[in-house]
């Protein structure tokens, strides 16, 4: 098993072996929220806090036909915002975040979305990880690395952070990548942590990674279970010959 890189120089070179597997195996990797326009990226994002994509993504194209911008959305009533994202969990916090978001929208930036870190943090509901996001994914702007749970999990798997916090994390990623890969390196990682790399069993066996993956923190136990249930069971039993019918 490879040990984890610890000075800079094997650092930046392990973050930039991840980086090439990542590309190689999810070229097109982008993010899995349904949206047309910065307005709709944020208010897809606040409402993916604490659920999933494919929920939001049920949620948000009756919510667009009803509030297509800021404007619209900022003159929402409280309790048909609440019935129609309901589904997406906190509704009553998230209503109350979108309804202060867009009217704060409308009052300081003329009804547009801001592209700038420090004005997209001071909206209500908006913190660190879902500006980048937005200035990501909806102006092409890197302005930090977006770190959620399956960024977390795998970059500490894949050794190429030893932190704890998403705050740590972002900034040792930060270090370690080049700018122009900062986005990608985010979609990247959230599909192959949702495909691959899961949180209670990752998928070692059939991982286009793991040869420079130290799998830290990864059981041995977990990994065989994997490769266990992976193998057919004529593998397992020792048994071959034609299938019976
Ligand atoms: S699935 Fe296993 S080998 Fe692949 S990135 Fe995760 S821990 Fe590493």
């Amino acid at each position: 098993m490879p040990r984890v890189r610890r000075t800079t120089k094997d650092a930046k070179d392990h973050a930039r072996r991840v980086c090439a597997a990542l590309k190689r195996a999810y070229p097109e990797a982008a993010c899995a929220l349904l949206h047309h326009d910065p307005y709709q990226l944020l208010v897809a994002t606040i409402l993916s806090a604490q659920c999933t994509d494919a929920r939001v993504n049920m949620v948000t194209p009756e919510l667009f036909r009803r509030f297509p911008d800021s404007a619209s959305l900022a003159h929402a009533e409280q309790g048909e915002l609440e019935a129609l994202i309901r589904s997406t969990g906190f509704f009553r916090a998230k209503s109350r975040n979108l309804l202060a978001m867009a009217r704060r929208v409308v009052q300081d930036h003329g009804g547009n979305i801001p592209r700038d870190l420090d004005a997209l943090t001071a909206l209500p509901g908006v913190g660190r990880k879902t500006a980048n996001v937005v200035l990501g994914t909806a102006f092409g702007i890197a302005s930090g690395i977006v770190v959620d749970t399956h960024v977390k999990r795998l970059s500490r798997r894949l050794g190429v952070s030893t932190r704890n916090s998403a705050e740590q994390i972002e900034q040792e990623l930060i270090q370690l990548v080049p700018r122009a890969q900062w986005v990608d390196l985010s979609h990247r990682l959230i599909h192959h942590g949702r495909r691959v790399c899961v949180a209670r069993r990752p998928r070692c066996e059939v991982c286009t990674l793991a040869l420079i993956c130290p799998k830290v923190g990864v059981s041995a136990a977990s990994e065989a279970k994997a490769t266990k249930k992976a193998r057919p069971s004529s593998a397992r039993t020792g048994r071959s010959g034609s299938t019976a019918r």
